[in-house]
């Protein structure tokens, strides 16, 4: 995406699809003079000599004089505006007729239809946020859950960035240290004993390690947790579903294979949204149908930060090596370092007593050996609140709500990796006393990563990588 001409004023519809009122914007140095040509406020005044931050009332009016609407205008001007420059925003009907003509009278008088989120990136090169913020804005427009909501609005509203920046000063306090031993390099004095300079070096490679480490939370708060329901054929995934959503939206049947395709439904627990991904039941077939659902679970599993296992106590009875039976079930899994499992006895209803027993006895086994294990009766409900708690307990939300930063974008994530590494070398050559310009040159390939994320460093290519995922009208 090319960054367009800064100085025309640009028009989008800023508003969803339905509704009653859509909202048009205008901003540009031009915008106030062309909205004048096609509005007629009803008090007569022009737009040209009312203030910002005022509303007015107003008809919009064809080249023919005929009144497409009656709106709201709301005028704002530069500096204060979201852009940084003139801008109106037109409360109108919602008819996308409406919508499309008062586009069409301020194209037809001068402005542009706006690229996607080319209002935000006005506002950034304003300087009104920077990028980080700029970024928050779109996860903001997306968030779906009070989780997703208090990361977004956290860095939007700059307590993100503050982190960034004090990293930065860090590091410029660093640099500079460093770099006033290069210009006396001639007469070999050491300003700052190294080990000051090591103890600032640790002090931002702590920092930016624990940035780093929020990221597997971050990203899965942003787009939910994908909670992977897998097991055997008939082991009672779709019912789980089912209970946990309350209603019949996977297909339950007593024909084994029948959910070939991987089902995608959410819930909010405790604040943060749950994708649960029901999948097709793992077992050999021949069926080339049921094989491709088969392999769709296993990429399902390998993108999962949650596998639910479900397993039909009825089945896993009839073993006479029960745990065998169970970790056979897990290995073929193949869940990897960084994953929770959760094992779920299913069927107890269908138990005789003493069946009951040697499953608790099981699941004690299993707990012991670090498993995480939910008893339940799918069918009739039993044991689903518990599943909930332990996929509740499985996230630590408290970071969140505690203003602590958490870093939920994979561009910073490469930033601050990149950054990392910079800054082992570093301290492996300031340990080492390799000489002061190495040393800079390293601090400053950090300063540029972190300078990547509030947006400091940024390029067209950058910019338009970022803003093409806006919505138009943002
Ligand atoms: P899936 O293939 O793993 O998705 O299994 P389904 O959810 O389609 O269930 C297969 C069969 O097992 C259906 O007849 C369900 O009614 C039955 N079933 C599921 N959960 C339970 C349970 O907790 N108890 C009993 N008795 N039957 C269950």
């Amino acid at each position: 995406m090319e960054i367009r001409d800064n100085n025309d004023t640009i028009v989008a519809v800023a508003s969803g699809v339905g509704g009653a009122i859509a909202i048009i914007r205008i901003s540009g140095s031009s915008a106030i003079a062309i909205c004048d040509t096609v509005i007629r406020c009803r008090s007569g005044k022009k737009l040209a000599d009312a203030k910002g931050y005022t509303l007015h009332y107003a008809d919009i009016v064809d080249g023919d004089g005929s009144v497409v609407d009656d709106v709201i205008v709301s005028l704002f001007r530069n500096p204060v505006s979201y852009t940084g420059e003139d801008m109106i925003e037109l409360s109108c009907h919602a008819s996308s007729y409406i919508q499309k003509e008062i586009l069409n009278l301020l194209v037809n008088n001068g402005a542009r239809v706006a690229t996607a989120g080319e209002f935000t990136i006005r506002a950034f090169l304003a300087g009104k946020l920077d990028l980080s913020q700029a970024e928050a804005i779109a996860d903001m427009i997306s968030s779906t859950d009070k989780a997703s909501h208090a990361m977004a609005s956290n860095q939007m509203r700059g307590g993100y960035s503050m982190d960034f920046i004090d990293l930065r000063d860090k590091l410029v306090e660093l640099i500079s240290l460093i770099e006033l031993e290069l210009d006396f390099s001639e007469e070999d004095v050491e300003f700052v004993d190294r080990t000051a300079l090591l103890n600032i070096l640790d002090q931002i490679i702590s920092k930016v390690d624990t940035l780093k480490s929020t990221f597997s939370l971050g990203n899965a708060l942003k787009d939910g947790i994908a909670v992977a329901i897998v097991g055997s054929p008939n082991a009672g995934k779709s019912t789980l579903l089912n209970a946990l959503l309350k209603d019949d939206r996977a297909m339950v049947s007593d024909i084994a294979g029948t959910t070939r395709d991987v089902i995608e439904e959410s819930l909010i627990l405790n604040d943060v949204r749950y994708r649960f991904l029901d999948t097709a039941g793992i077992r050999a077939t021949d069926d080339a149908l049921e094989q491709m659902g088969i392999q769709r679970t296993f990429s399902t599993i390998e993108r999962a930060q949650v596998v639910v296992l479900m397993i039909d106590s009825a089945t896993c009875i009839l073993d006479k090596d029960h745990i065998c039976y169970v970790k056979t079930l897990i290995d073929a899994l193949d869940v990897h370092e960084g994953q929770q499992l959760v094992l779920v006895f299913n069927k107890l209803d269908s138990l005789t007593y003493l069946e009951l027993k040697a499953i608790d006895t099981l699941a004690c086994t299993l707990a012991d050996n670090g498993y995480s294990i939910v008893s339940m009766s799918a069918k009739q409900g039993d044991g689903i609140d518990c599943l909930r708690d332990v996929l509740v307990d499985l996230v630590d939300t408290s970071k969140l709500y505690s203003g602590c930063t958490i870093v939920s974008n994979a561009r910073h994530y490469d930033a601050l990796n990149s950054a990392f590494t910079s800054l082992q070398i570093a301290k492996q050559s300031l340990e080492s006393n390799i000489s002061s310009d190495l040393l800079s040159q390293d601090l400053r390939e950090v300063l540029h990563n972190l300078g990547l994320i509030t947006g400091d460093i940024t390029t067209d290519d950058i910019l338009g990588s970022i803003f093409s995922k806006f919505c138009i009208g943002k």
